[in-house]
């Protein structure tokens, strides 16, 4: 860390600053430059709360050198987490991890005759809510344990790994029964308990940016499950609000680089949630895999126009099978030349 002093600050100032760092057991080293003064702090194991200076007298701003997710950064863990889904394999280059299936488990019809047509299509695992956080309490809520016992049974039928989605610590261990990847979703993104708890589930959990949040505040909450003992997080791009008025959402897809450069966690997006509209998700999907993306994440039901949630985004099964086929045949050409951009 770096501590800014003030033009015009004391030297008592300075040495109440140095005495602050050297009482922590850190070591205070002054830097005077022609203008300004400035105390770099060296000796710290991890990063420091800037704000344990900023209200000493003097001090213009400290600012922080070492990255606060150290766990989830590449500063200290270079290489590319590759997290294994059966066969499959999750980051460092081998997807796309393909992820498709209702918004809601519905009925024991509705998901068995989803899982079967992605079975055939290629991908490579079954997602649908049992349990879904809904923005108005009178939507369909999700079928709960039920639902949980229905994607069992999909999953019996298929082969297919589930991902599916815990909204509280309840949830979670119902989940648990069956969840291959465990979800948690963009409003949970910063529900610290959940995160704590799914730390410590032992299944890869999938952490979707919360609808507001930054790229620094989604690594911060990948933090609290490495933290917690979890090592196999994937982050999840699903759209942020702006302004944009077109979309349900706006798909910050250049945080797909920029999360594969500070940090080594695989990267999915979801272009079901941020475009809201069906006709928007196949050229969001191929545009994520062209930026990187280890995985992507959409919706398909069998009948969107009966669908109890999130009908208007729902691929039919003949559109996901092609765009599953169209994400295939685009990875290849895109790996083969990204090198060459480096
Ligand atoms: C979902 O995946 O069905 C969902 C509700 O997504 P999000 O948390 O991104 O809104
Ligand atoms: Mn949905």
């Amino acid at each position: 860390m770096l501590i800014a002093m003030k033009q015009g600050s004391t030297r008592d100032d300075l040495a109440r600053v140095c005495r602050a760092v050297e009482d922590l057991g850190f070591h205070a080293h002054v830097l005077t430059g022609s203008q300004r003064t400035a105390v770099a702090i060296t000796g710290n194991p991890g990063p420091i709360d800037p704000t344990l200076f900023e209200a000493l007298p003097g001090v213009a701003e400290a600012i922080a050198v070492t990255r606060p997710w150290t766990r989830a950064g590449r500063d200290a863990h270079p290489e590319d987490t590759v997290i294994r889904i059966g066969n499959a394999r999750i980051g460092s280059g081998s997807g796309p991890f393909v992820v498709a299936g209702p918004c809601a488990v519905e009925s024991e019809e509705q998901i068995l005759s989803v899982a079967r047509i992605l079975k055939d299509a290629g991908a490579d695992a079954l997602r649908g809510g049992a349990y879904k956080p809904r923005s108005s309490p009178y939507s369909f809520q999700g079928l709960g344990r039920d639902g949980v016992h229905l994607l069992a049974k999909a999953k019996e039928a298929t082969g297919l790994p589930v991902v599916t989605e815990a909204v509280d610590e309840a949830s979670l261990e119902q989940v648990l029964r069956v969840a291959d990847i465990v979800q948690i979703g963009a409003r949970n993104m910063q529900n610290y308990a959940l995160l704590k708890r799914a730390g410590r589930c032992g299944r890869p959990v999938l952490l979707k940016r919360g609808l507001s949040a930054t790229a620094e505040e989604l690594l911060l909450s990948a933090e609290y499950l490495l933290d917690a003992g979890n090592p196999e997080v994937i982050l999840c791009e699903r759209g942020i609000r702006t302004f944009s008025q077109h979309s349900r959402y706006t798909l910050d897809l250049s945080i797909v680089p920029a999360l594969r450069e500070l940090s080594h966690l695989p990267v999915f997006v979801d272009p079901s949630h941020a475009t809201g509209h069906s006709e928007r998700v196949a050229p969001m999907a191929r545009a994520a895999v062209a930026a990187g993306a280890d995985g992507v994440l959409f919706e398909v039901h069998p009948a969107p126009e009966r669908a109890l949630s999130d009908a208007r985004q729902a691929l039919l099964p003949g559109a996901a099978r092609e765009l599953i086929a169209q994400l295939r045949e685009l990875a290849p050409i895109v790996s083969r030349r990204t090198e060459a951009l480096r």
